[in-house]
């Protein structure tokens, strides 16, 4: 059975799995993440190495070893040209990994390789054509087509959270204003959620963050919503309205067989899907007479960014 690598890179660690060709993890290890890149490449680059060793296998057992980064990556080059996450300008990764563990590299952006781990081995597993969200700090976005990342010039579209959703809206981290991050981002549902509290000193978000605003996270407005809070549930349907909109605006661009949701926010499970669903479907997705899209929440957990990673392989 064909092994792979797949390494999922952090801000605070570096995940690093041995994935087989059906996604299962057949063992992980977890270095910190250095606070340079010169220092990220060597350390990682002696852990590949040591990780191999420690499993029996050297590069001739592994097909690879498929990378996830955040930022902006040019994956022929391999080549991060920019990552706010990791601090890092003009990072050229996988020239620099090559000289510890010379094997075949595939690099893409987290968001990408979260997408693409859940077509080929997760919830989306048996459809071609998908669309993912990453639910997260911000939104990030993946496409799949015939089951291959769809990636754009040097790899640097499939930005999904950044189309704008509100003109003139709220400030988005990139620069122009109302972008879907704006809105459907963790940070954009704290953001809501403060507000709603501030206007409503009686809501039942108050107890849940005990008293404090600073202790307001994604989940509280979810939680009260649950117990009926009259604001809280304001919050949520106010979300749920702008994330099913995003939604909707991509089925009418790709019409995947699948939209699938990650990151965070997406513990709410079915409280929230089901909310989402009953969005679209009463809005027909966009229009009459079209298939419906399966909106479906991602699988692979916790260690997505390993077994997507790996997937680049595939
Ligand atoms: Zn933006």
């Amino acid at each position: 059975m064909k092994k792979y690598i797949g390494v999922d890179i952090g801000g605070m660690s570096i995940k690093i799995g041995l994935v087989n060709e059906e996604g299962n993890l057949l063992a992980k290890t977890v270095v910190k993440t250095e606070s340079d890149a010169e220092s990220v490449i060597k350390t990682l680059g002696e852990s590949l190495v040591r990780f191999l060793k420690e499993n029996g296998l050297t590069e001739k057992d592994i097909e690879g070893v498929g990378i996830g980064c955040p930022g902006a990556i040019t994956g022929a080059t391999g080549v991060v040209e920019y990552s706010n996450n990791l601090g890092w300008k003009n990072v050229r990764l996988v020239d620099g990994l090559k000289k510890y563990l010379d094997a075949q590299y595939k690099i893409s952006n987290d968001a990408n390789v979260a997408a693409l781990g859940e077509v080929i081995f997760g919830a989306a597993k048996g459809y071609s054509d998908v669309v993912m969200f990453t639910l997260g700090t911000g939104v990030g976005g993946g496409i799949i087509i015939d089951k291959k990342l769809y990636e754009g010039n040097e790899s640097k579209g499939a930005e999904l959270g950044h189309a704008v959703l509100v003109l003139g809206g709220e400030e988005c981290t990139c620069g122009r204003k109302g972008c879907i991050e704006a809105y459907c981002s963790a940070s954009a549902l704290i953001r809501d959620t403060k507000r709603a509290m501030l206007a409503d000193t009686e809501s039942k978000m108050w107890e849940y963050a005990n008293n404090d605003i600073n202790n307001v996270n994604g989940r509280t407005a979810f939680a009260m919503a649950r117990e009926n809070d009259e604001s809280a549930m304001k919050v949520v349907e106010n979300y749920v309205m702008y994330l099913s909109e995003s939604i909707m605006n991509y089925c009418n661009i790709f019409r995947p067989e699948a939209f699938v949701l990650g990151g965070g926010i997406c513990g709410e499970g079915k409280f929230l899907i089901d909310k989402v669903v009953a969005y679209c479907e009463k809005r027909h997705y966009g229009y009459q007479g079209t298939p419906a899209v399966k909106i479906i929440t991602a699988t692979l957990g916790n260690d997505a960014g390993i077994i997507g990673a790996a997937a680049l392989l595939v």
